[in-house]
């Protein structure tokens, strides 16, 4: 048996309680007593990967390295730990079905009944132990996605509990996280939920060993031994976890609650190394104490949903401390810009992003936000489809192609300054079929993208299936945009930027997604800087 040891994270009462951020948060402080940790999730629902989902069903999805498109929640894991997540750290209800089925087709389970228990539960056993299989971690934290009593929650319950016994005392502990509610007009904390849900685990033959609870209200000692004895768990393992300013405050609330020692202790490994949390700390008095505002209208068309754009409002309050700035966001729907109304919705802004996506609804409006950032120097940052539309602004009013378009919104445009990637123009089937994941890029050599990096080999990550097109570069160039970060095989143009603006940069893969606490992006860093810069001059 590997000596990686395992700690579950359930979810009872409701959903959105957070999950991943206390899973995040335990890692972080396991991490800084010096062991090295990794965070899986596993969502029960039934595609195979958040790929295919719109962003108003399950907010962001974010992409890895390895070119995996995940949960938001990895997101999160990759925020807090500084290290980067895969394939193996997500996985889903359509995943582990379709692995076993491919097994059923090619005879390996030959002359059996193919059945949820054993074999839907040997192969969520096998992802769930594939990160500890690779040798490289001390612990790892799997959360389980939806909330206990959920139909399709059920084979993951049931691996858990196999799962725990195989590896025996010590080795695993499932932490169930719940939500006490409190009852204004009782003036009370209700247990009763928590009772039922944790009587819902047990059921299936989970007993939680740690209850960490969601709460608007202080746990009296009195509410902590109630718990204690309705729900089979010791007094010290029931953690408060009270409603916070910020996500990143959660890592000090559980050290103070002693989560990571209740932890440690059942997992009988040792407690040394009291997380200093110094850098974490040191960002966190930053960002409550910013010494300007700065406001950065983000262009998309998700906006009603602010899950939607999670990595690039994280990105901002990452680079926002480093500046010593908030960065308030002004949400802006594209589909409400018009050419007439855009001085007026984007009046006063000190920063102008346009955010990536799909499909045709709204680009107006993104095209018509680029050219007022491009006319009236306010700093632009473009990403993936809102470099996209930087181009295609700069082809209509700088070039005079008129209808210059990309064929992802008029496959007929005479000017197709953005078309389909070659080795797209094969591909019908729609799931993890873009250009994802990690590509290489060489940025130009006294580019403006270059000295924010500091270096001219950088590696960025991917998600789309339209592109740059070459055919257009001398043109564009000649005019003053610059293409002037390239994939140095295939030619791909990552990166434009214009010549005549104090800052404006387009990129096609997505900086948002390797911002991190501990590593803020150079790329956002920059550009918070441009729009203080900005703000400060308009005073
Ligand atoms: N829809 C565009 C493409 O596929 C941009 C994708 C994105 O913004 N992630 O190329």
């Amino acid at each position: 048996m590997s000596k990686t040891k395992y700690i579950f994270v359930t979810g009872g009462v409701t959903s959105s309680l957070g999950k991943g951020i206390i899973a995040a948060s335990l890692a972080k402080l396991l991490q800084e007593r010096g062991y090295t940790v990794s965070i899986q999730k596993l969502d029960p629902y039934i595609n195979i990967d958040p790929g295919t989902l719109n962003p108003y069903e399950h907010g962001e999805c974010f992409v890895t390295d390895d070119g995996a498109e995940t949960d938001l929640d990895l997101g999160h894991y990759e925020r807090f730990l500084n290290t980067p997540t895969s394939q193996a750290n997500n996985v889903t209800t359509g995943r582990i079905y379709q692995a076993v089925i491919n097994k059923e087709r090619k005879g390996e389970f030959l002359g059996k009944t193919v059945q949820v228990i054993p074999h839907i539960t040997d192969e969520i056993k096998n992802r769930i132990q594939i990160l500890g299989n690779t040798g490289k971690y001390d612990i790892v934290i799997t959360e389980i996605g939806g909330t206990v009593g959920d139909i399709e929650s059920l084979p993951y319950i049931e691996a858990v509990r196999q799962l725990k016994w195989e590896l025996g005392n010590h080795n695993a502990l499932v932490i169930h996280l719940t939500l006490i509610p409190y009852l204004a007009a009782a003036g009370e904390l209700k247990t009763k939920p928590t009772q039922h849900s944790v009587k819902m685990l047990m059921q299936s033959g989970v007993a939680p060993d740690i209850l960490v609870c969601r709460t608007e209200h202080h746990l009296s000692n009195n509410i902590k031994r109630k718990l204690a004895l309705f729900c089979n768990v010791q007094e010290k393992s029931i953690i408060e976890s009270i409603d916070a300013e910020t996500i990143y405050d959660v890592p000090n609330l559980m050290l103070k609650e002693k989560l990571d020692i209740v932890v440690l202790e059942k997992l009988k490994l040792s407690i040394d190394n009291k997380p200093a949390l110094l850098k974490w700390n040191d960002f966190l008095k930053k960002h409550k104490n910013p010494k300007h505002i700065i406001e950065i209208g983000l262009i998309g068309k998700y906006v009603e949903l602010h899950d939607a754009y999670k990595s690039i409002t994280e990105a901002f309050i990452h680079a926002g401390a480093v500046n010593e700035v908030k960065v308030k966001v002004r949400w802006i729907h594209s589909e409400s810009l018009t050419e007439a109304n855009v001085p007026k919705k984007l009046q006063g802004l000190h920063g102008i992003l346009v955010a990536p996506g799909f499909g045709g609804r709204g680009i107006e409006g993104k095209i018509d936000a680029v050219r007022f950032a491009r006319e009236n120097n306010i700093p632009f940052l473009g990403i993936c489809l809102g470099m996209q539309m930087a181009v295609i602004e700069f082809a209509r009013n700088v070039l005079n192609l008129k209808d210059a378009n990309s064929t992802e919104m008029n496959e007929n445009t005479p000017h197709p300054v953005i078309d389909l990637m070659e080795e797209q123009k094969e591909i019908t089937s729609k799931g993890g079929t873009m250009r994802l994941g990690a590509w290489d890029c060489s940025l130009k050599k006294d580019s403006k993208t270059a000295a924010i990096y500091q270096k001219e080999l950088i590696s960025e990550r991917h998600r789309h299936r339209y592109e740059y097109n070459n055919d257009y570069l001398e043109q564009l160039t000649n005019a003053g945009m610059i293409a002037t970060g390239i994939n140095p095989k295939t030619g791909l143009v990552e990166v434009i930027e214009l010549k005549n603006h104090p800052w404006f940069i387009g990129v096609q893969y997505h900086p948002e997604y390797k911002s991190t606490v501990l590593n803020p992006h150079p790329l956002f860093l920059d550009f918070v800087k441009a729009c203080l810069q900005k703000s400060l001059i308009k005073r």
